[in-house]
């Protein structure tokens, strides 16, 4: 079904490699697994209402039979992400609520398109989730009334629309599920899928989705080596149905320096295989519960998990870990130029009331450069000579506030 509809339209894109390229994308299915969570006093429950300090702006559009009780759960869980992703480009979804025939299928979730060949891509030739790749490239790349990702929530769940009380033990979760479904439509999917009983297939249209370059089976074989792996075969079937990994190095250090495991039954699991957490490792009520395959009645997870970050992270999401800090963050206001910068570029000061340093953090979150500015008041010349070509957040302190840019260095 996601290939048919794949080929189906891919007859509008060309092979146009100097401007960025788009096709349509598809989803991944989310289950419960008729369980009761057990242990739920070990589930951080990090946020409540009003307290989380958004960053990218996520526009949420309901189909016109969603509650309205359901539409305060799911923006609850829109706002978590927003305060973990640092882009100016707003995150568009639609979300639609509609009997799925299944009250043990969820719901169901993934970019309405994908891209490559934009400025700020690792490789011409890889897809990147729409939402994902005009945070990288800093402006809209579909059209500004076509959603970035679709979710479809099944209305005959037994669902709890509360944010703030604990879940009860016969209902799911909505916020929860509505976490775990935009992380997909964020970029945690992979592109395998089944081609026939003893076959799977990686990639669309010979290009790899970017998640599908850190898929790694044991001993290190990555499934993107050609070398190793065709396209479709049984070997990589045999790769998806044992231990494979994720081998991202941010996910690995959040994992405590291991390679991550993800979802891998014995029988390959259509659109739903290799694009979750191992269940079996991140157990529920754990920290790094919220990407697994199925999710218990009266589960609550309410963060996405240092892991599945790093997993964003790897991907190329411009994030911020602290989010703790209660310093309201301005993006995109202080207008640098060039940008893309080769050398240096100029960081206009206008609007900053109280100017001291300005510092430039790499997208792992270390601090590569700083400039003391507390004797410029008009703009100042930042020098990034030396430092490697990709992505950077720019740091400008002012009193209890501060103002961020993304700076791309060529
Ligand atoms: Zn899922």
């Amino acid at each position: 079904m996601r290939n048919a509809l794949f080929f189906a339209l891919s007859l509008f894109y060309c092979l146009n490699l100097t401007a960025q390229t788009g096709a349509p994308g598809y989803d991944i299915t989310c289950w419960t697994n008729g369980n009761t969570a057990s242990d739920l006093e070990s589930v951080p429950v990090k946020f409540a209402r009003g307290k989380v300090n958004a960053l990218t702006p996520f526009e949420l559009t309901f189909s016109e039979n969603v509650p309205e009780a359901a539409e305060a759960s799911i923006r609850f869980a829109a706002d978590i992400w927003s305060s973990y992703l640092q882009s100016n480009v707003p995150v568009r979804v639609n979300i639609d609520w509609r009997d799925q025939g299944d009250e043990n299928l969820l719901a169901s979730a993934g970019p309405s398109t994908i891209y490559r060949a934009f400025a700020g891509s690792i490789d011409n030739d890889v897809w990147y989730p729409v939402a994902l790749a005009e945070a990288i490239f800093g402006e809209d790349l579909n059209d500004t009334d076509e959603a970035d990702i679709n979710v479809v929530v099944n209305s005959t769940a037994n669902w709890n629309f509360d944010t703030e009380g604990t879940v009860p033990r016969n209902r799911i979760d909505l916020a929860t599920v509505a976490l775990h479904e935009l992380g997909h439509g964020l970029g945690f999917l992979s592109s395998i899928d089944s081609t026939s009983d003893t076959t799977v297939s990686i990639g669309f249209d010979d290009r790899f989705i970017i998640y599908d370059l850190f898929l790694e089976t044991p001993p290190g074989r990555s499934l993107t080596d050609s070398t190793l792996f065709t396209s479709p075969s049984k070997e990589l079937l045999a790769a998806v149905i044992e231990r494979l990994d994720f081998a991202g190095e941010n996910a690995v250090r959040e994992n405590g320096g291991e390679l991550v495991p993800l979802f891998a039954p014995q029988t390959f699991d259509v659109g739903s295989s290799v694009s979750h957490l191992d269940e079996r490792t991140f157990r529920t009520g754990t920290t790094n519960a919220l990407m697994t395959p199925s999710i218990a009645n009266g589960e609550a997870v309410r963060d996405p998990g240092p892991i599945t970050l790093g997993i964003l992270e790897d991907l190329g999401w411009p994030l911020r870990y602290d989010i703790s800090a209660t310093q309201p963050v301005i993006a995109g206001r202080l207008g640098i130029y060039p940008n893309p910068a080769r050398s240096s570029f100029t960081l206009p000061l206008e609007e900053v009331l109280s100017p001291s340093v300005a510092v430039l953090y790499a997208m792992d979150g270390r601090e590569v450069r700083r400039l003391d500015v507390s004797r410029q008041r008009v703009a100042a010349q930042f020098d990034v000579t030396g430092l490697p070509p990709g992505l950077y957040t720019l740091y400008v302190p002012d009193g209890n506030r501060a103002f961020s840019a993304r700076v791309m260095v060529r």
